[in-house]
């Protein structure tokens, strides 16, 4: 069986021993990493993931305990052995990129390579070539500060690779990135880990991230409290059996990744009063629901695919609910599509209220239609007025709640509590089903 490719035995790292101000910033750490992983530290600010991190790259020899990579205490090398293994061996990325201003993107990338053999023309065109593959070619006659921050990171992620290293460390590589760069940079750092083999580590504290790891060690005050497993990434450390047993907190947390544990919790407990799918079901609704969404599947092909056997592919629901299911889903996708032309609507043209109007009259009867609401003239309009406000943004959930319950002559609708709760959480999701970046465009 093959062995770690990094060990870390009951490692302790104490910021300035012996003075006043000495730190505890680690604590019996054990971490066996394999040749080909993607790890994530994951936990806190504050709770030591640099401080590891920094450990595993040679910089932060360790008070107590060992670390070993390939079996080698690299802290035993002498200096100019060390500093060769941090060049060859080891790739480093940084939040704030660390890139040198003076010089072109060219030249940063092409930096490391200065002490290896090749000649100038040859590093540069090492360098160019990486910086083409990561989407930043185009720009490497520039200097650094005439770049986007994604930008800028990915030339990071350039030099990182330049000297081919074996091992990739990434210390919050995102954290100063906006969502869509955020996306490249991950889907270039997950790249290097299944294309190009590398080891990665990376540290974050983006619950979103966890899923493209292999496994996450979580760090609570510089201890190691937790390692999860990833069942959705085929393993390369040798599993135990049962330790791919993740708690049922674990699968919500990759169904909902931007909900704290309180709302797991919540969700959890929900989701055990009210239906008793598993998360195996779940999963497949969710695909399911999401082809309906897209067009991709039709109302019967979408209720056999959830009526067919587990077995077989699909979720083992019996033919009402999911004709039920079918039902609720289709209608809410279609006036879903209202609230996606209501919006484009009213980017457009802010002057075009006539089929504004109607679009929101259609909203109207559809919620009339469904909680079978007998309304006056007077609520109808404001209703109408409501929807408006609401689909717009001009009114948050809880005024829109309020002023179902609200009366009649200062625009409500004078509805009870029930009614509105129930009506007002219904049109809530179908406004989340309507809300589409493309509705813009
Ligand atoms: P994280 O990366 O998880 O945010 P760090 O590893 O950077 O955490 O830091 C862990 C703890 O050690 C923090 O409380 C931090 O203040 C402390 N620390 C980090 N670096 C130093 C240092 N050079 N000197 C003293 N304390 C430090
Ligand atoms: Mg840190």
């Amino acid at each position: 069986m093959a062995k770690p490719l990094i060990i870390c035995r009951d490692l302790d790292i104490t910021y300035n021993k012996g003075k006043s101000n000495e730190f505890k910033a680690l604590s019996s750490v054990n971490t066996d990493i394999y040749e080909g992983e993607y790890i994530i530290l994951f936990g806190a600010s504050g709770s030591g993931k640099s401080t590891l991190m920094y450990t595993i790259q040679g910089s932060l020899p360790p008070g107590n305990g060992t670390m070993l990579i390939r079996g080698d205490d690299i802290y035993s090398y002498p200096p100019e052995e060390r500093v060769y293994f941090q060049r060859y061996v080891m790739g480093i990325i940084f939040q704030q990129f660390n890139l040198i201003p003076s010089l072109t993107v060219l030249d940063n990338v092409a930096l490391p390579m200065i002490f290896c053999d090749a000649d100038k023309k040859k590093r540069n065109r090492r360098a160019q070539s990486l910086l083409d593959r990561f989407g930043v070619g185009f720009v490497s006659h520039k200097i650094p500060a005439m770049l986007s921050g994604g930008q800028q990171q990915r030339v990071s992620v350039s030099r990182s690779m330049v000297n081919d290293p074996k091992i990739l460390l990434a210390d919050e590589p995102t954290g100063n990135l906006d969502s869509v760069s955020t996306q490249q940079v991950m889907d270039k750092i997950d790249e290097i880990n299944t294309f190009d083999r590398r080891t990665v580590i990376m540290v974050s504290h983006n619950a979103a991230h966890l899923s493209y790891a292999h496994r996450v060690y979580y760090l609570k005050d510089g201890r190691i409290v937790r390692e999860v497993v990833n069942p959705q990434r085929k393993q390369i450390k040798p599993v135990k059996e049962g330790e791919t047993i993740v708690t049922e907190l674990e699968q919500l947390a990759r169904l909902f990744p931007y909900d704290s544990i309180d709302t797991l919790r919540v969700k959890s407990l929900v989701n055990y009063l009210t239906q008793d799918y598993t998360y195996d079901q779940l999963v497949r609704l969710e695909k399911s629901i999401r082809y309906l969404i897209k067009g991709k599947l039709h109302k019967d092909a979408f209720v056999k695919s959830l009526t067919a056997p587990f077995e077989a592919g699909g979720i083992g629901i019996d033919a009402a609910t999911a004709r039920k299911m079918a039902k609720i889903s289709t209608r809410m996708i279609e006036q879903a599509d209202d609230i996606r032309r209501f919006r484009a609507q009213r980017e457009k043209e802010a002057s075009s209220f006539f089929s504004q109007d109607q679009l929101a009259e259609r909203l109207r009867d559809h919620l009339l239609h469904s909680y079978r609401l007998q309304l006056s003239e007077k609520q109808n309009k404001n209703l109408v007025d409501l929807i408006a406000d609401r689909v717009t943004g001009v009114i948050e959930e809880a005024t829109f709640h309020e002023m179902l319950a609200r009366g009649i002559t200062v625009g409500g609708l004078s509805l009870a509590e029930k009614e509105a709760d129930s009506l007002t959480r219904y049109f809530e999701k179908l406004i989340a089903q309507g809300v589409d970046v493309s509705y813009k465009s």
